[in-house]
Formats: structure tokens, sequence, C-alpha cells
């Protein structure tokens, strides 16, 4: 075994193989741009290496930086986590060239895989089922459009190169075709320097089933059964499971066995993924193959009870599989959920900013969570924007989930937007408690995961105001237990007051706007009720206290005869409330804030940092609410901005290529009066 290995990568992957290196007794290496001087996956390692500026290509992606550090440290091998080297042809020989063991396949195998086109062609000859498809080396664009017209639409346009769902367009007519080509090679250029196209037939409501097989130097095999990835937006997973839900035995046994073929077929070691879509009829195809150990593979370590880095370790040292497939168990269910640093309110957006509160649910059998970043730590531009996974497991899907649940409502993080609120509802939808799992599942139920269903029938209010009230007795119950007159009327913490109707004025800001409510207390015995009044409406509402800790109670909430449970968080003026199947959030303004900027209705601000990458309109022209009007690439996706109404496009305030900041306004634009 190795006595020393570097982890050519960062963020959570970077401490995920620490961890193992660790109880293996390997040493390990970390590498760090600028921007990670402080990261914890540098302050986990046992000596870490400055390889250069934030900017990933003169750091993380500069191969000789990483071979450098290895020689200087003595590093025997490198693992490449995933993103970043993992896949890189190139550096995988000069690492062969330099004697350093590279843990991951051969040269042969990556390239074999780099290019979806090539290895769809391989596929196909070793009798592995493909997406129907045009995946040639002629790229006229008309012997594109030709194959798209003959296959029929909807059709996908991939770049062969591609990678994170980048360079990918779905085209459902011809008349959209060369649009969509263009921007499709556009991406593709930017983000892989490789325009290459396929064309494939695009599945309606397919599912994402991916089988992780495990191949030693010594030509065993394994597949270590299947995940279920079907959860995405922009065709990139944030929810995955394993096993797939309603895969029989003998499917996962089918699939299993292609993905052996498709990985024999290429003289596979190491860990790789075979990526396949499963139609609604049972039939599945290939879609590519992964080289590398995925993000998702903690719910296989979950359902197996192995060590997927262990196993790598192992293999990448020359040793055998540590066991065959019989052996292999599958046990129980795990899902994961990615945490990332995004708005899903602006079509899942990357966000940056510095995490000022981050507070993880407790982890441990059942619950574990892969992180990189802690508290006080910075989401930049510069990587990806996830900030960690949550993974839980239990004995059946239900249980995990009631598992993930609890542990979401744990999860609380400030300073930057997150899709936590929507992971949330995802996972609390009753389609995917009742697994109805595909890939267009979040594209369809969007409008319910990124706005409160509560909140938009209006029953938001009363409970945030029931909520507040019952935080704010307990408040003066415990101030008036600690006061030196425990027995003054002024502590009385029903809310009743000398001579003065209780009723209680509550300003609060939830989903966007303010709200002027009025909670007035009535007692009933023992029992406290309220009558609530804002926005012209009218509720009766109860509740109590079911326990409580700092900054954190336990609620019991009603609402016009409807009662249930509910969790509610705070952070400084800040509220989270977790219902079963919602979360609202809140916060109570302070009497001062008039005053604000109002910005004006025609602003259109750059929502990020980013490059212009090409102007959609001509100055001076009138244009509908939503036409686009240029695109911006940030973090290597390329983002049209629109119209915000109908009206007047003054001028653009940037040329093409030139660099943004979040926030800069970006063309002049005059929205046409409403009498208009
Ligand atoms: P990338 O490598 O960029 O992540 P993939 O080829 O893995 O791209 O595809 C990503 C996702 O896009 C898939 O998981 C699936 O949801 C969707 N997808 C890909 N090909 C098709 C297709 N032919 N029909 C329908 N959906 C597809």
């Amino acid at each position: 075994m190795f006595r020393k290995i570097l982890i050519a990568n960062r963020g959570e992957i970077a401490c995920r193989v620490i961890e193992t290196a660790r109880r293996m007794g390997i040493a390990t290496v970390a590498v760090y741009s600028d921007a990670d001087r402080h990261a914890r996956h540098v302050d986990l390692a046992d000596e870490a290496v400055h390889i250069g500026p934030a900017e990933a290509k003169s750091s993380y992606l500069d191969m000789s930086k990483i071979l450098e550090a290895a020689g200087r440290t003595g590093a025997q091998a490198i693992h490449p986590g995933y993103g970043f080297l993992s896949e890189n042809a190139a550096f995988c020989r000069r690492c062969e060239e330099e004697g350093i063991v590279f843990i991951g396949p051969t040269v042969g195998a990556i390239e074999a895989m780099g290019s979806k086109s090539a290895a769809k062609a391989l596929m196909e000859s070793a009798g592995v089922p493909l997406v129907p498809g045009y995946h040639g080396q002629d790229q006229d664009p008309a012997v594109l459009k030709a194959a798209a017209d003959a296959m029929g639409y909807p059709v996908l346009l991939k770049a062969a190169a591609g990678g994170g769902g980048k360079g990918m367009r779905q085209v459902h007519a011809d008349a959209e075709f060369e649009a969509a080509l263009q921007g499709a090679m556009r991406e593709a250029q930017a983000s892989f320097g490789d325009q290459q196209m396929l064309v494939e037939k695009y599945l309606l409501q397919p599912r994402h089933v991916e089988i992780q097989v495990f191949f030693d130097s010594h030509g065993s095999g394994v597949y270590l059964f299947e995940r279920d990835c079907s959860m995405q937006r922009r065709h990139q997973k944030v929810v995955e499971e394993a096993p797939a839900p309603g895969v029989s035995p003998e499917l996962r046994q089918r699939m299993g066995e292609a993905a052996l073929k498709a990985a024999a077929a290429i003289d596979y070691r190491g860990a790789g993924t075979v990526e396949f879509l499963l139609d609604t009829d049972g039939s599945f195809y290939f879609m590519e193959m992964n080289t590398r150990l995925q993000v998702e593979h903690p719910v296989t370590e979950m359902i197996t009870g192995l060590d997927l880095v262990e196993w790598q370790l192992r293999v990448s040292a020359g040793e055998s599989l540590p066991c065959s497939q019989e052996e292999l168990q599958l046990h129980g269910h795990a899902i994961e959920v990615r945490v990332y640093a995004e708005s899903p309110e602006q079509g899942f957006l990357p966000q940056t900013g510095r995490l000022d509160f981050l507070k993880e649910p407790s982890t441990g059998r059942h619950v574990r969570i892969d992180t990189g970043v802690r508290q006080g730590d910075v989401v930049s531009p510069h990587y990806d924007p996830m900030i960690a996974k949550l993974i839980c497991w239990d004995e059946s899907r239900d249980k995990a989930l009631a598992r993930l649940h609890a542990a979401l409502s744990g999860y609380a993080i400030a300073g930057l937007p997150t899709n936590l609120d929507f992971l949330y509802r995802l996972t609390n939808t009753p389609s995917f408690r009742a697994a109805e799992l595909d890939t267009s599942f979040i594209d369809r139920e969007l409008q319910s995961l990124i706005q409160s269903p509560t909140e938009a029938g209006s029953e938001g209010l009363p409970l945030a105001a029931v909520a507040l009230a019952l935080c704010e007795r307990e408040r003066a119950a415990a101030q008036a237990a600690g006061s030196a007159e425990p027995g003054s009327p002024w502590h009385l913490s029903s809310g009743w007051r000398l001579n003065q109707p209780a009723r209680q004025h509550l300003e609060l800001q939830m989903g966007g706007s303010p709200h002027a409510i009025t909670t007035y207390p009535l007692q009933e015995g023992n029992a406290l009720r309220y009558r609530v009044y804002g926005g012209g409406q009218e509720w009766q509402a109860a509740g109590r206290v079911l326990s409580s800790a700092r900054n954190r109670w336990q609620l019991q909430l009603e609402v016009d005869g409807l009662r249930r449970q509910a969790d509610l968080y705070r952070h400084g003026d800040e509220f989270t409330l977790y219902l079963a199947t919602d979360v609202l959030h809140f916060s109570l303004l302070r009497p001062d804030t008039g005053g604000e900027e109002e910005q004006s209705d025609g602003a259109v601000l750059a929502p990020m940092n980013g490059r212009i990458v090409a102007l959609l309109a001509e100055a001076g022209a009138m244009l509908e609410r939503g036409a686009p009007l240029l695109v911006m690439e940030a973090m290597k996706m390329e983002h049209t901005i629109r119209a915000p109404a109908d009206g007047c496009l003054k001028a653009y305030h940037y040329a093409e290529g030139e660099l943004v900041d979040g926030g800069a306004i970006l063309v002049d634009f005059e929205p046409a009066t409403a009498a208009a």
C-alpha cells in the first residue's frame, strides 16, 4: 500500500479522500490555491502545497504544479477526485511518465470514454444498447440538422466533450435547431475547447439510472448496484438514491451486466459509473461512462457498507477486488441531497458569498454529511458552488426519507442563498414520496418547489404571527423568571397589560413583501388562542410550545381548525418555520426600515460576476417582456438576460467580451408606460 498520496482536488471530495487515507494509515498531501489557503481540506491533510492563484486553470488544473507538489512531498500516488483533472488523459499519462500512480483508470480507458461520440461508437460495437441518435464525425450543421429531422423532434444536442450539462440544448422543433446548435457549440467551445456535437433522440420521461462498477488490474470486475439520479435541474443531479425505486432484481442484474460489458470493452480499472436512461417501458440505453468516483458515491457506500475510496486505493496499489459479485449485499435505502449555493428562484443560478452562519444536523449511523466548508468560509465564483452533501440511510426508503426531513430541518445556512428550502419541499412532494421519479420531475413541479405553497395560500401569515407570539411569550416568561421582581405584572407572560388590550402589532416580511399583522391573545382556560388580522383577512389561531432550545422551538400551531407540528428557528431577526411539507421564511421588520432605495422598474442587473458573451438585440429596439437581451457567462454556464417588461432597449452598457460585476446595470431599459 502507498505510504503517502496527494489529492489533486479541493472541497468535500478532498476531505472525503483524506479521511479514508488517514484511516488506512496513509499520509496525505493537499494542494491549494490562493482562495483556499484556509480551507478545510488544507487543515485536514498532513501536508499542503500552495499551487497558485484562485483561477482553477492556474492551480487545480495546472498539471505541472500538481506533479511538482507530488515530487516535492514524495507522494507515490495522486487521487484526482472528480472534476478538475479526474478525466484528463494527458494528466494520467504525465503521472505515468513521472512514475506516480494515478488513482483511476488507464489513459486508454479515459480516452475511450472522453468523447461521448467515440464512446457511443465503441459501445455500439460492444453490443450495449444506445439512445438512438447521431454520433458521427461529420459536423456540418446541415448534416446534424438532417439527422435531427430524420429522428424527429424533440432532440437533444450534446457536446461530445461535455460534462456538467454544459453545451447541451433541447430542440423541440426544426425552426429552433440552428439557434440551439450555435448556443450549444459556443458553450462547448468555452467550456471544453471543443465544439463537436452529437444529436440524440430526446426521451420524454426517462429515469437516470446508473451502475457503479469496480475493476481491479487483474481483469475482475463487479457492479455495486444502481443509483437513481433522476432528480435534476439543468440536466444536473441534485438528489440521488440507492437502490433505484422499483428496479427489480432481474432488471438490476441486466443493467449491471450491461455496465460490466461496457467497462470490460475498455479494459477498465478502478471505480467507474455507467449511466443509462431507463425508459418507461423498461428499456435502458447507455448514455456515457464516467471514469472516476462520482459525487453521489456515498449512497452506494451506505447500502453496501463499503468504502469506495478504500477500494480505489487498494486497486490502484495492485490488490485484487476484496469481494466477488455474489458476496455483495444490498441493504436498506440511502438518499443524498446536494446542498448548493444557488438560487432556485432564478433558474438555479449559482451564488457566491460568505457562509456567515452554518449549522449542520447531527450525524451518525443514519446521517452523513460530506463537506469541505465551515462557518465563515466563502463560496467563490472560481469553483463549484456545492456546499455539502447530506446523505441519510435507513432500512426502507420511507424511513430514510423521514431521516432526511429531520436532518434538513436541522440544517441552517445564512449569508448566501441556498437550495435548502427547495430540497425540503422537493423531497416532501407526494409524488417524490411515492417514488414517481423521472428526469423532468423538477421542471414539472417547479412552481411549488420554489414558492412556499402555504405562503401562496396566505396561511403563512397567521402561522408566522402565532409562532412569533409564542416565542415572544416564552421569552417574556424567561425574563420574568430571572427578574428581581418575579411577581411584577409587567412580566406577565400571557401578554396582558394593565388597562390595555393585549394586542400586538407586527410588521413582518414574507415572500418579498411587508405585511402588517395584529394578534389578539384570548385566554380560554389554560389554553391560549389568538385572533389574527392581516391583509384584510381574519383567522382563529392557537398554539403552544412543545419544547425549546436556544433559538429553536418545537411548536404546535393551529389555524382555523387545522393543527400541525412545526419547528421554528431564529437567526437574528430572521425566522424559518418548517412544516411537514413546506418551509416558510419571514423576518421581523424594524420600524425604521423606510427610505430604502427603490430599484427603478426597468433595471436590468448582472445576477453575478461574469462576462458578456453575446448582445442579442439592437439598441433602440422595442421589445416584449421576456425577450432575450444578452447572454452572460458565469461559472462556465451561459445565462440569458431578458427584458424585465415590455419597453425600449435604449442602450447596452457593455460590449461583447467585457467582464461585469454582479449587480452592475447591464442595459438602459425604459419600460413602456402602463397606459401606452
Ligand atoms: P453531462 O455529462 O453533461 O452531465 P449527460 O449525458 O450525463 O450529460 O446527461 C445529463 C442528463 O441529461 C441525463 O441525466 C438526463 O437527465 C438528460 N439526458 C441526457 N440525454 C438525454 C436524452 N437523450 N433524452 C432525455 N434526457 C437526456
